[in-house]
């Protein structure tokens, strides 16, 4: 097993020299550099992050790299070539002298994953222009799970002696384009939500997190997640903030339009404390002027809040409920257990 991992690693990182080669030489390069160069991109950043090229084709990298069956499987187990299936939907025979497999990624600009200590593990791609799907990620492998990876995190820890914060954005492109203004502490979950274990591995590194996901309803969404997901980890002394972008913008079009000093200040201003969010989240379409909103309001915020470690800040989070719905702490409590009771 061992073995095998020592395999992928090596076989991902020629993958990804491969595809760093191909921005340099292929014929389409130009293309996909003026696509980068387009989007705000130095190729300084671009080196910094590895970016390559996967070009047009069925089986660039197998030829480079799978040649013989062995090697293509190999491929297969790192998630970069796909096994032909016949009409039928069953696998391929191996018959000697015919390929069984083709390239997972073609055409497309390739962002390679790195684990906490630098090894590529696995890639997203982006197409060059507006086919789908935009993007591409390589699937789970015995070297990449995307729910416990975040896309930066090397590149970040690379970049600073120290991490005061870092800012957990969705994608790629956000990453590498706050990067490009000098904000080097952004990280991406992978195409999923992000979950605990994303959480866990953020505040490893660092005590302050601020979200910062796009203006549109799928961001909304996937901060609500991460609020969840981060409770439960909001150990003392540990803080959690987001920034709400205006509808439309994602940090990379934000920082694009404002640069990289006017965005920090956004985040040091504008960025709404963990426990402002949480209330405001749970207060929506509650008047809390009434006796039924506040009610309401505990019960919808009991359960959150008692996803909260025991300590001074979660006794803070039940002094602040209590202040807003004029509940003495101890009935809070009591609705706790009932509502727990009930579910
Ligand atoms: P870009 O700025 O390059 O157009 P984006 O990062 O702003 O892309 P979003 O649509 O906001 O794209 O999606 C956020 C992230 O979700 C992407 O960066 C990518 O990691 C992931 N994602 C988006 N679309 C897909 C897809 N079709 N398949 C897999 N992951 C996707
Ligand atoms: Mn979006
Ligand atoms: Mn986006
Ligand atoms: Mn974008």
């Amino acid at each position: 097993r061992q073995q095998e991992s020592q395999n992928l690693y090596q076989l991902t990182e020629k993958a990804a020299e491969f595809f760093r080669a191909q921005l340099k030489d292929h014929k389409i390069a130009a293309r996909a550099i003026t696509y980068l160069k387009n989007r705000g991109l130095s190729g300084a950043v671009a080196k910094e992050f590895g970016i390559g090229l996967a070009p047009p084709g069925w089986d660039n990298l197998l030829n480079q790299l799978g040649t013989t069956s062995e090697k293509a499987e190999q491929l297969e187990l790192a998630g970069l070539a796909i096994r032909r299936t016949d009409s039928d939907g069953n696998p391929g025979k191996n018959e000697p002298g015919k390929r069984h497999h083709y390239d997972r990624f073609r055409n497309r600009i390739m962002f390679p994953i790195r684990d906490q200590r630098g090894r590529t593990i696995a890639f997203g791609g982006r197409v060059l222009g507006d086919e789908k799907p935009k993007y591409l990620n390589s699937p789970e492998t015995p070297i990449f799970h995307k729910g416990k990876e975040l896309y930066g995190l090397w590149e970040a820890r690379q970049a600073n002696r120290e991490l005061k914060r870092l800012i957990v954005v969705e994608g790629y492109m956000d990453v590498v384009a706050l990067a490009q203004f000098g904000i080097r502490c952004a990280v991406a979950t992978l195409g999923t939500a992000c979950g605990e274990d994303h959480i866990q591995l953020a505040f490893r590194h660092t005590q302050e997190l601020v979200f910062c996901f796009d203006g549109d309803q799928a961001g909304r969404t996937a901060a609500r997640r991460a609020l969840e997901a981060a409770l439960p980890h909001m150990q003392d002394g540990r803080s959690l903030r987001f920034l709400l972008l205006p509808e439309g913008e994602d940090p990379d079009t934000l920082v694009r339009q404002i640069g990289g000093e006017r965005f920090d200040q956004l985040i040091d201003e504008q960025g709404r404390p963990l426990e402002d969010f949480l209330f405001d989240l749970l207060g929506e379409g509650i008047n809390i002027q009434t006796m039924d909103g506040r009610a309401r309001l505990s019960k919808a915020a009991a359960p959150l809040l008692d996803l909260l470690p025991a300590g001074v800040y979660r006794q803070l989070m039940f002094q602040q409920l209590a202040r807003r719905t004029g509940l003495e702490q101890d009935m809070l409590e009591e609705i706790i257990a009932a509502e727990k009771a009930r579910t």
